[in-house]
């Protein structure tokens, strides 16, 4: 069975301007979708295509033969949980014991923010800045290269923002900070 290109939870001009509807048309239009065609295409006929996506990045991540799989399907999962990491009415910090479990890890809510942008600015290249909680329940920023995930190292993501140039060139051009502070006060949704 084919991995289903899923549906953006909000229509492509609903983030603009912080997210312009243009590089939404790309980003889940263009880039989005070929990630997961290209990874229909390489799973066909084989057993990866019984798998859903979280079991097929599982299999494929460190695994050098499959680094083509995992690529596409990393890049597809990140897609999906990224667009679900906002929204039109975003950027409120999360409540209640969300907030508190933050609070305790960071400091405050702003730290944390302060934390984020600077993971997120100093990833070098293509990748992704996340929030995320280990097998114990602790919080911590971590940033991933290229398509990796944390999802294939154990840990669960709360939050990431894609920092690949797509996702931001056509609105901020080199201007990656600017980007990720408009993620965080006007669209970030825990
Ligand atoms: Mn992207």
């Amino acid at each position: 069975m084919a991995i289903a290109f899923p549906a953006l939870p909000y229509s492509s001009d609903a983030l603009d301007p912080y997210i312009s509807t243009t590089t939404m048309e790309f980003h889940y239009g263009k880039h989005h979708k070929a990630y997961v065609d290209n990874l229909n295409k390489m799973i066909a006929g084989t057993p990866f295509e019984n798998l859903t996506l979280e079991e097929i990045i599982r299999e494929t991540s460190g695994e050098e033969k499959f680094q083509g799989i995992f690529n596409n399907a990393a890049q597809a999962w990140n897609h999906d949980f990224f667009w679900h990491c906002m929204s039109p009415e975003g950027g409120q910090p999360p409540k209640g014991a969300k907030l508190r479990k933050i609070e305790e890890a960071f400091g405050s809510y702003d730290k944390f923010c302060e934390a984020f942008v600077n993971a997120a600015v100093s990833q070098f290249g293509s990748g992704w800045a996340w929030l995320v909680e280990d097998k114990d329940g602790k919080l911590s920023i971590v940033k991933t290269s290229n398509a990796d995930t944390p999802i294939a190292h154990g840990l669960k993501p709360w939050l990431t923002v894609d920092v690949w140039e797509h996702a931001y060139y056509l609105d901020y051009q080199n201007r990656r900070a600017d980007f990720v502070k408009a993620f965080l006060a006007h669209l970030v949704k825990f």
